[in-house]
């Protein structure tokens, strides 16, 4: 179960990296709900999420987030305290705060600019981020973090990049020399093309050149205008019918 957690897990970030630019130390916004799990699951976070998410993690949370545990009270002070020793990023809400799903929310904007991860137990946020393309959804289940899939918004967001309904010119081409620094993105890309112009290109004529090569040496004309296979035919001939006497010798 462990290895089959870690390889989706593995996935998936592969999946934000490459099509989301996700990078390391990556940005995990926490609130109350998913450190209370973490808490009464005896989950450590700075142990337990690096070598979930292999890569070097950044535990941050906002403002509104610890003053609506604030409110909450003595049901999630342990909560509290844990969240407290995390960055608190800035929000828009320095003056006013708002709940802490309000705000996680207003924190991805349209397009997770920021590329947080998400770990939340909190439904109202989860369903909210689910519709923003490119956010990580992290939540405990069984005593365990948990990596969501991907979610149906970001992959209709990648596919539509990938038939460049989207993104400009100028986007495609950063988006390319990311994958250039990564690698392996334009190591398949370019693959895949010397294959299809491989295949298409090169077969026909060497194939069409080979034909006509051989069907032009062995034709019978050539050899005939030669005076010396000529000689070479009879004799060979003679040859044959010297050796069939031989036999006839031989049998008699
Ligand atoms: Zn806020």
């Amino acid at each position: 179960m462990k290895i089959k957690r870690q390889k989706q897990a593995k996935k998936s970030i592969t999946f934000y990296k490459y099509n989301f630019r996700f990078r390391e130390p990556f940005l995990i916004l926490l609130d109350g709900t998913f450190c209370q799990a973490a808490l009464k699951n005896k989950i450590q976070l700075k142990e337990q999420m690096p070598k979930y998410l292999m890569g070097d993690v950044q535990l941050c949370t906002t403002n509104c987030v610890l003053k609506e545990l604030e409110t909450l009270g003595n049901q999630l002070y342990g909560a509290k305290i844990i969240l407290q020793r995390f960055q608190v990023r800035r929000c828009s809400h320095f003056k006013n705060p708002v709940p802490a799903s309000e705000c996680l929310l207003s924190m991805l904007e349209d397009t997770n600019p920021q590329h947080y991860f998400v770990a939340t137990q909190d439904p109202t946020v989860t369903d909210g981020l689910k519709k923003i393309p490119g956010v990580p959804l992290l939540y405990i289940v069984l005593n365990t973090i948990v990596l969501d899939k991907p979610s149906q918004a970001s992959l209709d967001h990648v596919r539509a990049v990938q038939l460049g309904e989207l993104v400009t010119p100028a986007q495609q081409q950063s988006i390319r020399s990311l994958k250039e620094e990564q690698g392996i993105g334009r190591k398949d890309g370019e693959r895949r093309g010397k294959k299809r112009k491989r295949k298409q290109s090169n077969p026909n004529p060497l194939s069409c050149l080979k034909k006509k090569k051989k069907k032009g040496l062995p034709t019978p004309p050539l050899r005939k205008a030669e005076p010396g296979e000529r000689r070479k035919s009879r004799h060979k001939r003679r040859k044959k019918g010297d050796n069939m006497a031989a036999a006839a010798v031989i049998n008699t």
